[in-house]
């Protein structure tokens, strides 16, 4: 196929496709999926070779939100019958985030709900991240604390974060359908606060909330602009009790398609398969290891994943290794320090609603097909942070 011979070429020269290729990767057949997938994974190996970055989850502060975002089940009015408590202290945090690291993860993401970050918040986060740094040296912590004010990211890397996640979720054009307390334009913002305080940017999207293809274009193309160094692609999980709760619109096929254009488009880039992948790549997940170099051991923030041990069997069945605490993630052009300035080289987890993700609840129904909704796929978290059971990593 000639479009995948172009998109490989450019991939391996770090050259951004056109949009009509971008587009054409999701219009692809299910007969050609596999080539896909054996395309994109070339570029995937050139850049990341078979390692896979495992990121761990800890929620310091569960539901209670003010803000409205349409995918999450944290929002103001959710019905999901998710764990809500506030601010862990430093040193619950850090046993959670141990237990990540133990399991083999070599980042701690610290995510609390909320609309952003009080100076107040941001110095317990501060105490969070040396509680953590003093226990295990090489970790790297992101935060995820919502909308930035001036100055906090600053602290934040003071404090010893080594990057920041705040997603941009969905194109321009749909934001505001998706949520109404804040614009598309605050988390650009963040995005670029965190960027310029030299903290290593991490943002990404939701896929399954309805949008169209060029949708999906737009915000991974406005992502590589953005020039952030992880992009988390994650995959609605229609939470009872949101207002996407009846948004089953993916298929194990489509998810591939659209990892497989996100890491055409972002192609040196950490791309990390976050929220929904139990729910919507199921038996496919071995296979989004191809495109993906990054995923999250273990947990959610308000849904249960896989178990911990599950996903590190997965990745050596499929011939992949975990990426240990001495490699460096990123390709050498990129770990400079914070770049932005080159052009178009770089594209790069708040909660995201996505980053809530789950487990099977019971045994899948024997006669599922790809596109059923699966809601018995979906487990609200009852173990790990907040709750006195161990967590799954
Ligand atoms: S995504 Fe973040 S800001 Fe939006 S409702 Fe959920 S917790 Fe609140």
């Amino acid at each position: 196929m000639d479009l995948l011979n172009t998109l490989v070429d450019k991939g391996l020269r770090r050259e951004t496709p056109t949009r009509a290729e971008a587009l054409a990767v999701l219009a692809t057949t299910d007969d050609e999926l596999l080539d896909v997938v054996a395309a994109a994974g070339k570029v995937r190996r050139h850049w990341f070779g078979r390692r896979v970055k495992l990121n761990y989850l800890v929620n310091l502060k569960s539901g209670l939100c003010p803000e409205d975002c349409s995918y999450c089940s944290q929002r103001l009015g959710s019905k999901a019958d998710i764990l809500k408590y506030t601010w862990l202290k430093p040193d619950e945090a850090s046993r959670a985030a141990a237990a990540g690291l133990a399991g083999g993860a070599k980042r701690v993401c610290l995510v609390a709900s909320g609309r952003g970050p009080t100076d107040r918040d941001v110095d317990r986060v501060s105490d969070t991240i040396k509680a953590i740094k003093e226990q295990n040296e090489d970790v790297e912590v992101c935060a995820c604390l919502g909308l930035l004010s001036d100055g906090q990211a600053e602290r934040l890397r003071e404090a010893g974060a080594d990057a920041y996640n705040h997603n941009l979720n969905t194109s321009e054009s749909t934001y505001g359908e998706i949520t109404t307390t804040h614009t598309y334009a605050d988390r650009v913002d963040t995005v670029r606060k965190a960027h310029a305080a030299g903290l290593s940017a991490c943002s990404g999207l939701i896929a399954g909330m309805g949008e169209t293809d060029e949708d999906l274009v737009d915000v991974v193309f406005s992502l590589r602009e953005l020039d952030p160094d992880s992009v988390p692609v994650n995959f609605l999980i229609p939470f009872e009790g949101t207002p996407l709760a009846k948004e089953w619109n993916l298929t194990p096929q489509r998810c591939l398609r659209i990892l497989a254009m996100v890491r055409f488009v972002c192609p040196d880039v950490e791309v990390r398969i976050a929220g929904g992948r139990e729910v919507h790549l199921r038996t496919m997940q071995p296979l989004a290891l191809h495109l993906a170099n990054s995923i999250f051991l273990g947990d959610y923030l308000t849904s249960e994943g896989q178990a911990g041990k599950a996903d590190l069997e997965m990745i050596a069945d499929a011939g992949f290794e975990v990426e240990g605490a001495g490699e460096v993630t990123l390709p050498e052009h990129r770990t400079g320090g914070g770049c932005g300035s080159h052009e178009g080289s770089r594209c790069g987890s708040h909660e995201g609603g996505g980053v809530c993700g789950t487990v099977p609840a019971s045994a899948p129904a024997a006669s599922a097909s790809a596109d059923e909704p699966r809601p018995d796929l979906v487990a609200v978290r009852r173990r790990g942070a907040g709750t006195d059971l161990a967590p799954n990593a």
